[in-house]
């Protein structure tokens, strides 16, 4: 069955929305959805979209585009939260430096000691990386997490194995699956099959056969497994057994006990 390793659940879908996806889980052969949080404010509303549906499964962390709001104190509050409420990992965290703006040292600052907790908390946590990848691997170097995934990698094969040697998974999603997209096709081609899980990022990164105006949303992913078997030369079912393995590696905590 298969993992969106990478869902912002609580982004796009009104309550029925939700309850109709957990019917049709087994329809579409998924077991379980990943939703990090990004800020302060989302928290509640995950934990909650989690309570409510066994399948859903939560990361808590500060998104590098939301660091302008944060506070030393909302830091001390994710230290709590990261106690009390046991998540899979510490993300979304990381740094986007794609945009020009003049916060970059604020996001490094924020991105560090996440790092730290995730390190004391010894979980693995969820990367965004965006126009940021030696910096990341830079502080990545420097605090010794236990690996996670690197989400919606889109770096040089010589990123990616950097990444792979300190023990992070690769997520491709609905990018992969443009015409244009060769170099990430052929890094799905190419990987080692063990470093690559599978993400949606509902509701952005659409893949190419959703038309404009339609919503992305977890229900892709079986489409997009389908995909990259194709491109691996497996069978679905096989890819979706790797996928799942792969996934429970990164995030250990997602097996066993959290099944
Ligand atoms: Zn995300």
């Amino acid at each position: 069955m298969w993992i969106d390793s990478h869902c912002h659940l609580d982004f796009i879908s009104s309550h029925t929305e939700v309850s109709l996806f957990g019917e049709r889980l087994d329809a579409l052969n998924i077991e379980k959805v990943i939703v990090p949080t990004v800020s302060p404010s989302n928290i509640q509303d995950v934990l909650q979209l989690s309570k409510n549906n066994d399948w859903c499964h939560y990361a808590i962390g500060f998104h590098p585009l939301y660091v302008n709001d944060i506070t030393y104190k909302d830091l001390e509050l994710l230290d709590g939260y990261l106690t009390n409420y046991k998540p899979v990992a510490v993300g979304e965290i990381g740094l986007d430096f794609f945009k020009k703006n003049n916060n970059h040292d604020w996001q490094e600052e924020i991105f560090i000691k996440q790092l730290k907790l995730a390190k004391k908390h010894e979980l693995p946590v969820i990367l965004h990386v965006r126009g940021a990848i030696d910096d990341v691997l830079k502080n990545l170097r420097r605090i010794n997490v236990c690996g996670g995934i690197a989400h919606a990698f889109n770096g040089s094969l010589q990123q990616a194995n950097q990444f792979i040697t300190m023990g992070f998974k690769l997520g491709f999603g609905g990018a992969m699956t443009y015409a244009r997209a060769t170099h990430l096709q052929t890094l799905a081609k190419i990987l080692p099959l063990e470093s690559i899980v599978l993400e949606t990022d509902t509701p952005d990164i659409p893949p190419a056969w959703l038309n404009k105006g339609e919503q992305n949303s977890p229900e892709e992913l079986p489409k997009i497994g389908q995909f990259l078997a194709t491109i691996r030369g497996l069978k679905i079912a096989e890819m979706a057994a790797i996928i799942r393995e792969n996934t429970y590696q990164a995030l250990p905590k997602l097996s066993k006990l959290y099944t």
